[in-house]
């Protein structure tokens, strides 16, 4: 019963992230496109997590290197046979 999602840190908002850009053009149109985008992962997330699921999160940006998909594949290993209800990583540093 574990769920674990790759998200895109531009479509689901990595906040701070150095890939969750905005487009300069029609700011209002990506302002509720990705409003909605961020409110349909948390209401998925809350659900999954009120019916019993472990909800992983895998942001695009730690998945970018080799070392870094190495390194997230062993957290997410270490995650699934933990007792730990959720986990998240994405690299939010600017580099
Ligand atoms: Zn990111």
């Amino acid at each position: 019963r574990a769920v674990i999602f790759v998200h895109g840190c531009f479509w689901h908002r990595h906040e701070g992230c150095r890939y969750a850009t905005t487009p300069a053009t029609r700011p209002e149109f990506w302002a509720e496109k990705f409003a909605a985008n961020v409110r349909r992962d948390r209401a998925t997330c809350d659900a999954l997590v009120a019916d019993g699921w472990r909800v992983a999160t895998i942001w695009e940006c730690a998945l970018r290197k080799p070392q870094s998909v190495e390194q997230t594949a062993a957290a997410i290993e270490e995650w699934l046979l933990s007792e730990n209800r959720q986990l998240e990583i994405g690299k939010t540093d600017p580099g």
